[in-house]
């Protein structure tokens, strides 16, 4: 495909340190982590500071999967609301799991903090804003059971939605104000600076193609031919993940994620679309997500087609969506397209195995990765650093591949077009 057809917005930070990619053979690690994105390199960092020695092994350039591609939206919480939880996880392990999904978006901008990291954010909040009446109602439901938690949300009434959007025809919306927006490609970039520093090794082009168990080690094998030895390996592949563990690609549906990115909004726009610098989603099945970027311009994103884009036209549902929100964009130029892969479960939960001991692997990030993969990063590394599984947010469990996974594909492809049908009947 055309490099043209896929051209991100998002900004290196102005000093970029790039990684050996060739590795010394029969080194020994306390962890090898398979992948060099969010998930990854949070893992890294956090071992490294535990004071393990790990080796981070990525197939390309850190970034190139969905960590550096994506809509840099910092939305805590998970899929389910809080009752959700407790009923489905029982009242412990569901308030556990409230708890850390609350505390996703803190893990990115505490980290930004901390280990100042050259990152463009804003944190203003994210509004998730309803299309119709019904969809009011869930927000308003969401927003009780999270006010009565103590977080910084609120529902937010027609006129306010179109004030602090822009956009006309929200019902209203919630406004969940621990959120924010981040570049996510300098914010990945800055996390690979900072496991670095922190004694973490980083090799980019090192795509591993097999893991052995050898004794009480794992040996960890790349394409180029180099061979590592290690007490544990984390597989932070997600949707990208491939056949190195058997049935783990068979876990999970990978989707398209398709963005756009307007030229620099002229002012007199700029200052009426998302005057506060808030990020969006909408209500419908079908979803499209939206923000500012760090020069100005509209940012939205949806799913796109299940094969690899071919032509600007595909990207035509995206601009579609951005002219039926905002008219006023009808002339500005779309500067920017891009995709990017997005792991979903059937249950909507990420999901954590080890299959064998010191095995470990974590997909499943719903397309709300951001926040979560830099959390669980945290939460992985205390467990490699000696702790007690039952500390992880979510409970290992078996590798189980979906059944007729080859065909699910086809389900989602005719479910997406049902929906879209849906939503347009709504509008
Ligand atoms: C277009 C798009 C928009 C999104 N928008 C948002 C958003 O606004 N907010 C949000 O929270 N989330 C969003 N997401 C989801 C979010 O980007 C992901 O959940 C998150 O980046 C996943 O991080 P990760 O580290 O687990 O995976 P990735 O960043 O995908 O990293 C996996 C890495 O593993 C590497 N790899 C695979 N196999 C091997 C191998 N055998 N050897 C070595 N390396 C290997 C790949 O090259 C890749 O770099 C979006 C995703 C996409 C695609």
């Amino acid at each position: 495909m055309p490099a043209a057809f896929s051209d991100p917005v998002w900004c290196k930070p102005q000093t970029v340190a790039s990684y050996r990619s060739e590795l010394s053979g029969g080194g020994t690690v306390d962890a090898v982590v398979v992948g060099g994105g969010i998930m990854g390199l949070s893992t890294a960092l956090h071992a490294a500071r535990a004071g393990l020695s790990v080796q981070v092994l990525e197939a390309g350039a850190l970034g190139q999967g969905a960590s550096g591609l994506n809509g840099g939206q910092v939305i805590p919480g998970l899929k389910y609301d809080p009752e959700w939880l407790i009923e489905h996880f029982g009242r412990e392990r569901g308030e556990a799991l409230i708890a850390f999904a609350a505390s996703t978006a803190d893990a990115v901008f505490d980290l930004i903090r901390d280990e100042k990291l050259a990152v463009p954010f804003t944190r203003n909040g994210w509004i998730q804003a309803a299309h119709t009446e019904t969809a009011l109602k869930a927000a308003a439901n969401r927003d009780r059971q999270w006010r009565a938690r103590g977080a910084d949300v609120r529902l937010l009434d027609g006129a306010e939605i179109a004030a602090m959007t822009g956009a006309k025809n929200y019902h209203g919306g919630w406004l969940d104000r621990r959120a924010g927006i981040i570049d996510p490609l300098a914010y990945t970039l800055e996390l690979a600076r900072a496991a670095a520093s922190a004694g973490a090794r980083i090799a980019e082009q090192q795509k591993v193609v097999k893991l052995d168990k050898e004794g009480a080690l794992w040996r960890v094998s790349t394409q180029s031919g180099a061979e590592l030895r290690a007490k544990s390996v984390v597989l932070a592949t997600n949707a990208y993940t491939d056949g190195l563990l058997p049935g783990l690609a068979r876990t999970i549906v990978p989707l398209h994620s398709f963005q756009i990115a307007t030229a620099p909004l002229p002012a007199g726009l700029a200052s009426a679309i998302l005057p506060g610098g808030q990020a969006v989603s909408d209500s419908r099945r079908i979803l499209v997500y939206y923000r500012k970027s760090g020069d100005g311009r509209l940012v939205l994103g949806g799913r796109g087609r299940m094969a690899l884009p071919s032509s600007a036209a595909d990207w035509a549902h995206l601009e579609r969506a951005l002219v039926r929100l905002y008219p006023a964009l009808a002339d500005v130029a779309i500067e920017k397209r891009w995709f990017g892969r997005v792991a979903m479960t059937p249950d909507h939960l990420p999901h954590l195995h080890e299959p064998e001991k010191g095995l470990l692997a974590v997909v499943g990030c719903q397309g709300r990765g951001v926040g979560l993969m830099s959390a669980l990063g945290r939460r992985m590394a205390d467990y490699l650093a000696g702790g007690d599984p039952g500390q992880l947010p979510f409970p290992l469990s078996p590798i189980r591949p979906i059944p007729f996974h080859a065909f699910r594909q086809i389900g989602v492809a005719a479910t997406i077009a049902w929906y879209r049908a849906l939503d347009a009947f709504e509008r």
